[in-house]
């Protein structure tokens, strides 16, 4: 097949490309690399059947050749992280709305297939956990920034499902929860790289709000793997998954187990919202997905733990500091 990612030289958009390359596809991507890097690339870079573009999917004659030439696309770039989002909101709104604007028109003139990675972010203040792929979602006022990022994820999975019932263009959506792996990024706000750099180097680990906060964090391996089973499956066109891991953990267990698994001897720092982020910030309190659907579909499942997770994270973190001295 002949494959698109959008946002393939980001930190997910790069291990997708590894996996379809692996299995045989020509893999065509993408990338403005405003948070992707080359770097996340270069491995691939000289592979025969891997093609890149440094451009942006607002580039609509650029986009439309490689929508043309693909059997399939995903659809990964976005702006994320929670840091960029509130200290960039015009950005965000533009890129993840236009963005997918242009994908989903040009690829239904030729009824190609879109996967639309949203996010869990879209369950915004909800409690109703587990949160299912139909429950309500619980947006915050449109003055805190915070939650323009998932609007706008909201807005494009209305637009996918719209294109699907409307002009029977096939579109999956998939909310992913906290993805992690090597390759991904602390400078954008995410917390497992960026409190594994800060173990790494003696500085004290930011932990924000109370740190009570819990989060579900999921393997970039099995996000790509569940990503290539929906886009091959007939039945989950025209439907939402969310792709995660029922793991839950504090913000502050994590900090703690990341000390302990760095042997590091930074202590906690307690940092307030407004501080890490801005004034009146809103976090989410829990966030865990149901995973029956995905289940039910592709008999997903996560392979690895927490524990495996940022074990891998550190020895990501360690490499890539060795090879800066
Ligand atoms: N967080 C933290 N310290 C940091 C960065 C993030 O305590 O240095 C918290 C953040 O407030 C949130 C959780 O860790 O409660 C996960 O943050 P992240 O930005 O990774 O993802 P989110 O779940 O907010 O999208």
């Amino acid at each position: 097949m002949n494959v698109l990612i959008t946002g393939g030289a980001g930190f997910i958009g790069s291990h997708l490309a590894e996996v379809l390359l692996e299995r045989g596809d020509e893999v065509f991507i993408i990338d403005d690399l405003s948070t992707g890097s080359v770097e996340n690339i270069e491995h691939l870079q000289s592979h025969p059947r891997f093609h890149y573009t440094f451009d942006t999917v607002m580039n609509r004659p650029i986009m439309a050749e490689l929508v043309d030439r693909a059997d399939c696309i995903f659809h990964l770039a976005a702006a994320v992280g929670v840091r960029l989002i509130v200290e960039s909101p015009v950005r965000t709104i533009e890129t993840n709305v236009k963005g997918t604007e242009i994908v989903l028109d040009l690829a239904s003139k030729k009824k190609k297939t879109v996967i639309i990675a949203s996010t869990s972010e879209v369950y915004g203040k909800s409690n109703a956990i587990p949160f299912s792929e139909d429950g309500d979602l619980v947006m915050g006022a449109t003055t805190k920034g915070r939650w323009s990022y998932a609007c706008s994820k909201a807005l494009d999975e209305f637009l996918a499902l719209a294109y699907w019932k409307e002009k029977q263009c096939p579109t999956i959506v998939v909310r992913l929860f906290n993805t992690v792996g090597p390759r991904q990024s602390g400078r954008y706000g995410m917390v497992i790289p960026r409190l594994v750099q800060q173990a790494l180097v003696g500085q004290s680990l930011t932990v924000y709000g109370t740190g009570m906060q819990s989060r579900c964090f999921t393997w970039v391996g099995d996000v790509v793997n569940a990503l290539v089973q929906l886009s091959l499956h007939p039945d989950s066109v025209g439907e939402i998954f969310n792709i995660g891991s029922t793991q839950e953990v504090t913000i502050q267990d994590l900090a703690l187990l990341i000390k302990e698994m760095t042997g590091s001897q930074s202590d906690l720092l307690y940092v307030p919202y407004d501080q890490a982020y801005e004034s009146g910030f809103e976090d989410m309190d829990r966030r865990i997905p149901s995973l029956g659907k995905i289940q039910d579909l592709i008999g997903y499942k996560p392979t690895i733990d927490l524990t495996g997770i940022v074990g891998a994270v550190i020895e990501y973190v360690k490499q890539k500091e060795l090879a800066i001295r």
